[in-house]
């Protein structure tokens, strides 16, 4: 756990978030400002800043977060399709530095995105 980040909080449930599921090593819950009808925050129980660092830190909980957000598409009932984003970066968008997969969908997505 690192102090002061909001999503280790959720994980501890310091504060509780909108959960939709969770493993022993993965948690998800609702974004607090939804750009989709469904929009799910996957991220790992162990505080990493990025999918990079968890890749080399603990390679097999990338695959846990991939398997995690396969299930709430599928618990979304999304199964047209959706897609799972990991802003990298401050250029790339990120703002919170617990790495967390956005799982996005209910409507159709344009590419290239902005
Ligand atoms: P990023 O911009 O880092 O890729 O994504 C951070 C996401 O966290 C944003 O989509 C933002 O809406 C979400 N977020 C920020 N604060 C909270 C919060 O307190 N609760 C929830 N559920 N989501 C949050
Ligand atoms: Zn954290």
């Amino acid at each position: 756990m690192s102090e002061d980040c909001l999503f280790c909080k959720f994980v501890s449930r310091e504060i509780e978030p909108d959960v939709v599921h969770e493993t022993s090593t993965t948690l998800a819950f609702r974004d607090i400002n939804p750009q989709a009808p469904t929009h799910v925050l996957v991220i790992p129980k162990a505080h990493q800043p990025t999918i990079a660092d968890l890749a080399a830190h603990e390679p097999s909980v990338v695959a846990d977060l991939a398997a995690a957000a396969g299930a709430v598409a599928e618990q979304e009932g999304l199964g047209e399709g959706y897609r799972l984003v990991f802003n990298t970066g401050q250029q790339a968008g990120q703002t919170v530095f617990h790495v967390h997969g956005h799982v996005l969908g209910g409507r159709s997505l344009e590419w290239p995105p902005g």
